[in-house]
Parts: C-alpha cells; structure tokens; sequence
C-alpha cells in the first residue's frame, strides 16, 4: 500500500475532510496561482501518459480519462490555503458531533443492520464503527466532492510541490478506472479523495472490496462495497475485533503527566494502580491490555485511555482529533453518554502565528520544536513537555495562550 504515515499526506486528509463537512476557517493567507499555459499543461500530460502506458494503464483508458483533463486553478488555491487558526479539541468536537449526526447514524445502524452483521462476520470491525466512519467522512454520502478526479489530482500532481505524491495519486486513480470499477469522469474532492469513505486512490487501489459481487468496486453508489472497503482496510491495519477504542476517564489529584502522550503504554491494571477511572468513577475494565493516556484539551481538559484500535483510526487519519471523534460517534450511536468533561469558558484557538511564536520561543531555550511552521505536530509537543517539566508546568505538551504567555516570561 501507499502507506499514509507521511504527514503531507495525513494533513492533506484531514484538510480534505474539513472540506468535506464545510468547515471553513475564519481567515486564511491564499497565494496568488499562476496557470500554465495550456501548451505547457499538455505537454505535461502527454508525458504522464507515456509512463501509464509504460505501467500497464490500456490506451483506451488513458485517452478517455486524460482526454478532457484541464488545469484547474481552484484546486491549487486550495492546496495552497493556510487556515489562521487551527481548531481546539472542543471546537473540532462540536462541530463532528452533532445530535443531529448522532440521530441521523443511529437510524442508518438500524436500517442496514443486516448488512453491516456481514461485514463485520468477515472483517471483525463492529456496525457503530463503520457507521461512524462513514459520518465524519462524507456525512453519510451527503459530500463525496464536486472536482473531477483526474483533473485535480493531474493538477496537483502537475504543481511542483507534491508532484511525486500526486503522480502516483493520478497513477492509481487511472488504474481503478481501468479496471472497471469507476468512469472516468467520476467527481471526488479537490484532491482526490473518493466516494463515501473518501480513500485517496492509492487505497482505494490497495482496499476497496467488490461485496455485492457486481464485478465492480463502486465507493459511490454501492453501501455493500463502501462497508466492506472501510472494514477491510481497518482490518489489514490492525483492527482488533474484541477491543473497542478507549474510553474518556477521570485522573486522580496530583496525576503524573508525564505519563501522558501516545507513545506511552500502560497495562489496564497500572493505570488502575495510579487512580485512573471511567469517567463516571467506576473502575477500569479488567482486561489485560495496553493504553495509552492523551490528553487533547491539555491537563485541565478530557482525558482518554486509548487501545490498539485507536491507532489503527489514526492510520485512517492521522489527527488525533478526528480519532477520537470516530470512536466517540461510535460510542454515541450505541447510545453513550456524551463526555463527561466540560468545555471551559475561555476555549480559544491559538492562531498560527501564536504557534509560530511558540515554537522560535522554545528552540530559543533549547528545546527543539522541529521547526517554526505554526502546526503543533508530534516533535512540538514533545518539546513543549520538556519545557513544561522543566519550569515545573503540568507536562501534557498542550500548547495553549498560557504556555505562550510563559514562555514569553509573563507566567511567573
Ligand atoms: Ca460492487
């Protein structure tokens, strides 16, 4: 498989999926595009075409597919976007999970009961999840894209930048049409993600499923399929059929919170022993597994224990964010509670340029933030812990206006 564990190609999800729900930032800096020319456009083309007849694409599939594939400049724009402000956990959470999403996924779960219980005898992913899946990504087929896919991904993978990712997108895109699954003139979203499940195309190429045995792998009008494909790519990732996701919990006072973050794994028990508990108080299960402890709000906000299957969303889509939204829909069409925590008053995005600040801030005292591109990835937060622990802050690697503040020398 393409693996999607390179970031460019996780955030370019994510993104994707934003779009795809119409979340749009307030502001964001736009660079202006210049078109090629439609010589130079072509030219480009004609070249692709020759290594996808090299690679075994039919000549009858590359020149209806290529035929009326045109630069698209509104693609570009979009690539190019750099929303001012990143969402926090609570306004991500508030605009996934909606009670209308949740009512609406529960009668879905219902109506296509029987067909999910089959998937799930051959895949061993559970309906709430599948169904969850299907939610955040197209909001149950409402949003599957309006580009035509050959076009944008030939625009992408025309534009410098992430040209190699893109080619093999394109690639893998003409293949899927060649083999009959999809026309050629099929719509996605801008960059190419496909159908319900909205899969890049190296997926779809690798994952889709032919359940209903029409012959074709159809992600747009084929819920069989789309179930299938879903549950077999989270099968081949991990998925463990007997495990659910995690579950929000409740930490005891004077929690060590340098035991938080993703890469840190405790057993069930262990983190029984500490004073973790549901969130309602009750114990832990007593089951033999590994979790691990985040904290997406910082140490005053929710806290989760998640398990393998966790990482496995995140293999989906690498936000944490989107993650725990999947498993926490799931839990909510299966009727749930929501959490337990509660929003705080002063829920603020940091923009860009604060994360920015932050980020020269820290490397100024030593710590390496792995850069100063305002996005708070894993080498950032990491570099935020040690400040924390450091200074004597609780060390959950947040950033947030407190952490700017202090490391503006203001916090005391
Ligand atoms: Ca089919």
């Amino acid at each position: 498989m393409q693996r999607r564990s390179i970031w460019l190609a996780a955030s370019l999800l994510c993104a994707l999926w934003l779009g795809s729900l119409g979340i749009r930032p307030a502001s964001a800096s736009v660079e202006p595009v210049t078109p090629p020319s439609a010589a130079e456009f072509q030219a480009w083309l004609d070249s692709f075409k020759t290594t996808a007849a090299a690679r075994g694409i039919s000549a009858a599939t590359l020149d209806r597919a290529l035929a009326g594939a045109s630069y698209i400049t509104r693609v570009i724009e979009l690539d190019r976007r750099q929303p001012e402000f990143t969402m926090t956990f609570w306004q991500y959470y508030e605009k996934t999970i909606s009670d209308k999403r949740i009512a609406r996924g529960r009668e879905l779960l219902k109506t296509h009961a029987a067909l999910l219980n089959k998937v799930e005898a051959q895949y061993g992913v559970p309906p709430r999840f599948l169904v969850a899946f299907w939610g955040l990504e197209s909001n149950f087929g409402d949003y599957t894209g309006t580009f035509p896919l050959i076009g944008s991904l030939a625009t992408l993978a025309f534009d410098p930048r992430r040209s190699k990712f893109f080619s093999e997108q394109l690639m893998a895109a003409l293949e899927i049409i060649d083999r009959g699954d999809i026309p050629a003139d099929v719509k996605a979203s801008w960059a190419g993600a496909m159908g319900n499940t909205q899969f890049i195309p190296s997926t779809y190429r690798a994952y889709a499923i032919d359940f209903d045995g029409d012959g074709r792998r159809d992600l747009w009008r084929s819920l069989p399929d789309v179930f299938a494909s879903s549950a077999h790519f989270l099968s081949k990732s991990g998925w463990r059929p007997d495990e659910t996701w995690g579950r929000e919990v409740r930490l005891p006072k004077g929690f060590d919170f340098a035991l938080s973050g993703l890469d840190k794994n405790l057993k069930l028990k262990e983190w029984q022993a500490r004073g973790v508990r549901r969130a309602d108080g009750r114990d832990l299960p007593a089951v033999d597994i590994d979790a691990a402890l985040i904290l997406p709000a910082g140490a005053d906000g929710p806290a989760f224990l998640v398990y393998g299957n966790y990482k496995t969303i995140l293999v989906w889509n690498r936000s944490i964010l989107y993650a725990l939204a999947v498993g926490h829909l799931a839990d909510r069409l299966v009727g749930k509670g929501p959490l337990v925590a509660k929003k705080p008053s002063n829920d603020k995005a940091l923009s860009r340029s604060d994360m920015r600040e932050i980020q020269r801030l820290l490397a100024e005292k030593g710590f390496d933030a792995g850069g100063q591109d305002g996005i708070a990835g894993a080498k950032t937060r990491r570099a935020i812990k040690g400040y924390q622990a450091r200074e004597g802050l609780a060390p959950d690697g947040y950033p947030d206006s407190r952490l700017l503040d202090h490391l503006r020398g203001n916090g005391g």
